[in-house]
This record gives C-alpha cells, sequence and structure tokens, in this order.
C-alpha cells in the first residue's frame, strides 16, 4: 500500500523490513484470518500441492504484503512481487508467469489497478496454469498456448468493490484484514520497540497504540517517531511524556487525528455546511486525489463515527463537532 503521510512518517521499505513479522507466529491480532490461514496451509502441506489463490483486502497498512510474504516462508518456497499499476499490458506480466516455479508465489499488490488486458491474459494463467500468446499481426497472427508450472497468486487491494467478479471467482479464498484492536496494537508497539532495543513504559506503548488508527504501519512509525524523540530530547527512554511531547510536535491529537484528517473535517462543515459532499468535490477542494480520500483518510473517519455516507455523499457528524469543539454549521442537515 502506498502512503501520503509528511516526509518523515513516509514508509521507508526498509525500515519497514526489520519489524516486518517473517512467520505466522509472529503475527499479531486478526486471530480468525490467522486460523484459516493455518488450516489452508496444513492442508496443502499435507497432500503437497500448490496452495489455492488467495485475495487479501483491507486498508493500507494492515498486513497484507506482511501476509503475502510470510506464506510462502511458511511452506518454504518463492515468492515474487508486482503491482496492478506496473504491469500495464500483458508482457508486463509474463515474465512472472514463466519465472514462477512449482508451488511458487507470485504477489500482485493494488491488483484493483491492473489493466483489463492484463486481467484477461491472468485468467487462464490462474485457471489452467496456461498463457495464450499472439504472435505476428493481421493474418499471419497465431495464437500459442504455453504451459505454466503451478504456481499461487496472492492478491491485495485495498478495494475488493472495484475488482470484476471473473477475476475475484478465480480466487479461491478470500480474506478481509480488519482495523486492529488497541491491544493487539499494544503488543506491536511492544515487540517493535524491544526489537529496536528501546525501552518504552507501558502507559507510552498505550499512548502510541491509541493514535494508530487501527493500523500497525502507523503504529510502527510512530513508535519510530517517539523513538527519535526520546534520543533527540532526552535519555532515549520512550516515556509517557516524551509521547505526549512528539505527538504534539507531529500535531496528532490523542486519538490519532492528524492534520489532514482535521482539514477534511473542516472543508466539510466549512465548504460544505456539514455535508453532503461528494468525495470528488471534497477532493478539489483539499488538493488531495479522491482516490486518496477514500483509501486513506475516510476509512478512519468512518470508524470513529465521524462522517457517514449518503448516497448524496459525506456528512459530518455530532462526535466530530464535538471532537474539534465546533458549532454546528447554520445551514447544515444537523
Ligand atoms: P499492507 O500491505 O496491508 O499495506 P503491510 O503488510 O505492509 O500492510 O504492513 C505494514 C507494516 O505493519 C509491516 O511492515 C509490519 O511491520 C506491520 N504489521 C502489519 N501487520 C502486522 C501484524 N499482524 N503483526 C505485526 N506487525 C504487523
Amino acid at each position: 500500500g502506498g502512503g501520503w503521510d509528511s516526509n518523515y512518517l513516509a514508509d521507508d521499505p526498509e525500515y519497514d523490513d526489520e519489524l516486518r513479522p517473517k512467520r505466522l507466529s509472529e503475527v499479531v491480532g486478526q486471530r480468525q484470518v490467522v486460523e484459516r490461514l493455518e488450516v489452508f496451509l496444513d492442508a496443502t502441506r499435507k497432500r503437497n500441492e500448490p496452495l489455492g489463490h488467495l485475495l487479501l483486502d483491507g486498508p493500507p497498512g494492515l498486513g497484507k504484503t506482511t501476509l503475502a510474504s510470510v506464506l510462502p516462508r511458511e511452506l518454504g518456497t518463492e515468492l515474487q512481487i508486482t503491482s496492478g499499476p506496473a504491469l500495464s499490458a500483458p508482457k508486463d506480466l509474463l515474465p512472472y508467469l514463466t519465472n514462477a516455479s512449482h508451488g511458487s508465489f507470485l504477489f500482485i499488490d493494488e491488483i484493483h489497478r491492473m489493466p483489463a488486458t492484463v486481467e484477461e491474459f491472468i485468467y487462464p494463467a490462474m485457471e489452467d496454469f496456461r498463457v495464450d500468446i499472439t504472435l505476428g499481426e493481421g493474418l499471419n497472427a497465431r495464437t500459442v498456448n504455453m504451459k505454466l508450472q503451478k504456481f499461487t497468486v496472492i492478491g491485495a487491494t485495498t478495494r475488493s468493490g472495484m475488482l470484476t467478479a471473473p477475476l475475484r471467482d478465480r480466487f479461491i479464498r478470500r480474506e478481509h484484514l480488519d482495523f486492529y484492536e488497541d491491544t493487539d496494537l499494544v503488543e506491536i508497539v511492544r515487540r517493535n520497540a524491544r526489537k529496536l532495543k528501546t525501552p518504552i513504559t507501558d502507559e507510552a506503548a498505550f499512548e502510541i497504540a491509541r493514535r494508530s488508527r487501527g493500523t500497525p504501519r502507523k503504529a510502527n512509525n510512530l513508535l519510530r517517531w517517539a523513538r527519535d524523540f526520546a534520543t533527540s530530547k532526552a535519555d532515549g527512554n520512550i516515556t509517557d511524556d516524551i509521547v505526549k511531547r512528539a505527538f504534539d510536535m507531529l500535531e496528532i491529537d490523542q486519538i490519532g487525528l492528524e492534520r489532514q484528517d482535521r482539514r477534511y473535517l473542516e472543508t466539510l462543515i466549512k465548504t460544505f455546511s456539514g455535508g453532503p459532499a461528494g468525495v470528488q468535490a471534497l477532493g478539489h477542494s483539499l488538493n488531495i486525489p479522491a482516490d486518496t480520500l477514500e483509501d486513506e483518510v475516510e476509512p478512519f473517519l468512518l470508524r470513529s463515527g465521524f462522517i457517514q455516507r449518503s448516497p448524496r455523499g459525506r456528512i459530518v457528524t455530532m462526535a466530530a463537532l464535538e471532537h474539534l469543539k465546533l458549532n454546528p454549521p447554520d445551514a447544515g442537515p444537523l
């Protein structure tokens, strides 16, 4: 998944790697999903077959890439990684398919952004482990049929609703990742502080978890920030006081709202009289792509009960006004 956090918090793949769970046993939370995957893996192992194609969906930073990298490791097989936007034509996908060894995995991130031509090309690859390649043009064109090794596609998407039905149906298993409980996030923060060899108090771990918007990636980013703050301004220990000062500096409030969340809510309230406002119009006003709003801003605001969706657009709630300590807009629908 992507991210448009302030520069400091931007995803750094190298950073991300060192904290990423390597085995299924290190994956925190998502108990039901993990239990089902264990059964799926176990059956595959016992039958000595490749794993069936698996679709993972859910908001960014919840562990889709993590699971996709853990599963092949559990089975001791290879993993290739690509993404929907990187596959602009079938020829971009072909090398991955021909390189795929028996039982290996191909992870396609943002699979909903694969163009239709690539999607049609992948159907026979997923279903019958073959591809149809057209050689030559016009009257000389002929189709060559190529057999592939039996491999596993793991697709990840933030928008399972945007997947076409034929593509969705080619996945044997589909798992939805949901936002994490605070207790899981506390556990992730504690473990990762240990990995980073940084002492942290229980309250500080909780304060980080509480601001992490149910998202492990956020928890890791905030932990790193708190650690830098502690190193720069104190003795390197992450305490309650350090965490509060560190987040004041980032303009992240007690429940994890960031400046862009507050701008979203304030625009909805002031420019659109509290709504309903369409996401396109909001995007224009905020100068942020509507897709980004839908993927990365709105899920948390919806979950926090600060906005509601209606057929005519987004509406701000009383809870949001109370949190921002604002009065209801005069002409608003509240
Ligand atoms: P996605 O692919 O859904 O955007 P990632 O798998 O890249 O999310 O997760 C982002 C980071 O969050 C990972 O690098 C990892 O450190 C952490 N993370 C995600 N899920 C978990 C989990 N269940 N347990 C522990 N850490 C996790």
